[in-house]
């Protein structure tokens, strides 16, 4: 691994009530080389209920500060992660195959949840509403939930967290954090920035391991009030589940499909950016990563012979190495299923434009690709890739392609391109998705709401709506006046 400036950054053992503990013996291997970068504990049930006991400890004391002082808190947290943003940015690559400059952008998102939930905490307010009775009066008051649960996959192994974990901490909660085995290690640096910005012993745990031992005492000890999930859609439900027997608030981030449709009235040069951006970052492995491409058939061949053009300059390569823009695939698995689809496809009908097949440079990189004759009963209209596979349908009618694009159980993020304003309108209103780009491909900012509909999930991240999650509403009737 590249050397850090820092290296007390480079934590190898859980954090569980303000201290790192655990033996480290599971190997952390970057998907780049395939070498062992660092083991880290691999516990289980017990540390799970340690960790959940040492929150549910610190909870009340925490929830008690003022707003002003959690505040203060979270912003030191927030002006340790900028300064550590480059040797934050290098555990992550090294540990998530993603390029550098991805993984500073990334390190700089998270910490933007950090800054927008400091300033948020001073912000949770109540209301007086009118009452029932001349002698009575209707106080709502917005309490802190209690111990938050954060399970977090690899794709983005710094920003799922603080986006939960920001929120939550503002509001006055306290988290137990799993990250994934994958990437544990930019969350345990994250742990320690969080020492060092003298967050009380409790408020933040990081607990690495078995996720199914932990995952099932995160979903069943009374003192969790919310589990706060972002993944695939089959755990999500499995966490739905187990959470239900103890009735727990769960906010769930699962998986998309999203379709990204240029209208014959786009500008084609926005909409291949457009294109470019939302499906090839992180080499596709985002949940509002494009994964189908819709386009109107007066612009197909032009739109097409741009996109193509544009994507066989990708250069493939280590995160680490110059002008390299697509990083490794997660593992063996991720690429294993973007060949079954580009397969499935090929065996239907559909034709190569560029890449297509594992690239020259061998282990999990893949070759960024284009496919041509994309249709509705291909496996890649109905899955998620989780790939740089952009598969591209022909349409002719608005209404076509809206039918199209909504005939998905799920509904995270959608793109459509359009200079037609009645057009923005109308699609925007009747895609059924939780997110909508229009004329670009980038949506995600910590100023807005980010969540799907369907099942794509259940709640929102970001913006003001982002904490009231966290918060829980109590009335109280004050009679006798
Ligand atoms: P992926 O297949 O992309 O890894 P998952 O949904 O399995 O997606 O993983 C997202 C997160 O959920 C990871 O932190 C993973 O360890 C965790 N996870 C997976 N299965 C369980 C489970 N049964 N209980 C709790 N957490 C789980």
């Amino acid at each position: 691994m590249r050397t850090l400036e820092d290296n007390g950054l480079m934590k190898t053992q859980a954090f569980i009530d303000g201290c790192f503990v655990g033996s480290a013996d599971t190997p952390v291997t970057d998907p780049a080389s395939g070498a062992v970068i660092a083991h880290v504990p691999n516990l289980g049930a017990d540390a799970a209920t340690q960790a959940v006991e040492a929150a549910s400890r610190a909870f009340r004391p925490w929830a008690a500060k003022t707003a002003k002082e959690r505040s203060a808190t979270l912003r030191r947290w927030f002006e340790l992660i900028v300064a550590a943003r480059s040797d934050l940015a290098t555990i992550l690559t090294s540990e998530q195959g993603k390029p550098f400059a991805e993984a500073l952008g990334e390190i700089d998102y998270a910490a933007s949840y950090v800054e927008f939930y400091a300033e948020e905490a001073k912000r949770i307010a109540g209301e007086i509403l009118p009452s029932h009775r001349p002698d009575a009066r209707i106080l709502v008051q917005r309490q802190p939930l209690g111990v938050v649960a954060a399970i977090t996959p690899w794709n983005f192994p710094a920003a799922m967290i603080t986006r939960k974990v920001a929120p939550a901490l503002a509001a006055g909660c306290t988290v137990v954090v799993k990250p994934a085995p994958e990437t544990p290690l930019t969350a345990l640096a994250l742990a320690e920035l969080a020492r060092r910005a003298d967050f009380p012993a409790g408020t933040f745990n990081v607990v690495t391991g078995d996720a199914v031992a932990i995952g099932g005492v995160l979903t069943s000890h009374p003192a969790v009030r919310l589990v706060g999930f972002t993944g695939s859609t089959p755990t999500g439900k499995l966490l739905m589940r187990q959470a239900a027997s103890t009735v727990k608030r769960v906010a769930l981030e699962l998986g998309g499909n999203a379709p990204f449709i240029v209208f014959d009235d786009a500008d084609i040069d926005t909409a291949v950016e457009g294109a470019m951006a939302s499906k090839f970052r992180n080499s596709g492995q985002t949940c509002v990563c494009t994964n189908r491409i819709y386009v109107q058939s007066a612009v197909h061949d032009v739109f097409v012979a741009r996109l193509t053009e544009r994507v066989k300059q990708l250069r493939v390569g280590c995160g680490f190495d110059d002008g390299v823009v697509q990083g490794p695939l997660i593992s063996e698995r991720a690429v294993a299923k973007v060949e079954a689809h580009i397969a499935d496809a090929l065996g239907k009908g559909a034709e190569i434009a560029a890449g297509g097949k594992r690239h020259a440079l061998g282990g999990t990189f893949f070759e960024p690709t284009v496919i041509t004759g994309a249709a509705s009963d291909m496996l890649l209209a109905q899955d998620e890739t989780f790939g740089p596979l952009a598969p591209v349908f022909r349409f002719e009618t608005e209404a076509e392609v809206l039918q199209a694009a909504n005939a998905t159980e799920t509904g995270l993020a959608a793109y459509f391109f359009t200079r037609d304003s009645a057009r923005v309108f109308r699609m925007m209103e009747r895609l059924e998705f939780g997110m909508v780009g229009i004329n670009t491909g980038l949506i995600s900012t910590e100023l807005a709401p980010f969540g799907g509909v369907k099942e794509s999930g259940n709640s929102r991240e970001g913006s003001h709506h982002g904490i009231l999650e966290f918060t829980e509403l109590k009335y109280a009737c004050i009679g006798g006046i």
